[in-house]
């Protein structure tokens, strides 16, 4: 299939949550909480219970927990009716990230991310320590001193990549961040 997009954001939105999601076509067996890493960790987060939301229109209960799902996709290769509750949720996020409904802190992380990835073409960077408390203590303490290792190495101090993307992918990296992110063109 073939999509041209006039208007970037607001297709690939439709696409993933009415498309590919596929919640109307939930049958509420319940596969893709079972095989759910997020909700065997988090009381409050069940993909059956949200594709019954996406059902009933009830998007924005959902605000709060969409940032539970770790996008792995068991629940897509478990799902007798061919769903994707881990597209929905991209799709939810997106929606809450152009509404300005996310959290500060997801805010913050998708800033730093597309300024890494405008810049350099790299998500994180060694030294982007102060948005690991979102992924817990634990990796709080294995990363913290992730730019000394990487100089134990050998390594770039705070360089993700051994060697830097060429510039004419990065055209192209550049060129669909400014296509696809809220407002469009590069942030700051
Ligand atoms: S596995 Fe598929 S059909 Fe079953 S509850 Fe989940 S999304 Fe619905
Ligand atoms: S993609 Fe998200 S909702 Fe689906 S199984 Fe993985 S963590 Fe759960």
């Amino acid at each position: 299939m073939r999509i041209t997009l006039k208007e970037p954001r607001q297709a690939i939105k439709d696409v993933r949550l009415d498309s590919t999601s596929g919640y109307e076509k939930c049958m509420q067996c319940g596969r893709c909480t079972a095989s759910c890493p997020a909700a065997f960790t988090y009381d409050d987060y069940r993909p059956r219970d949200i594709m019954r939301d996406l059902q009933l229109g009830n998007r924005d209960s959902l605000t709060s927990i969409l940032w539970r799902c770790g996008q792995c996709y068991s629940c897509a290769a478990r799902c007798p009716r061919n769903n994707s509750v881990g597209a929905g949720i991209l799709a939810l996020r997106e929606a809450a990230l152009a509404s300005g409904k996310a959290p500060a802190s997801v805010k913050n992380m998708a800033a730093v991310i597309r300024k890494n990835l405008y810049d350099r073409g790299e998500t994180f960077l060694p030294k982007d320590l102060t948005f690991l408390g979102e992924f817990g203590p634990r990796t709080v303490s294995r990363c913290k001193d992730n730019p000394d290792k990487r100089e134990r190495l050998g390594f770039d101090r705070d360089d993700a990549r051994a060697r830097p993307i060429p510039e004419h992918a990065m055209g192209e990296i550049r060129a669909l961040l400014d296509m696809t992110w809220p407002g469009g063109k590069r942030h700051d």
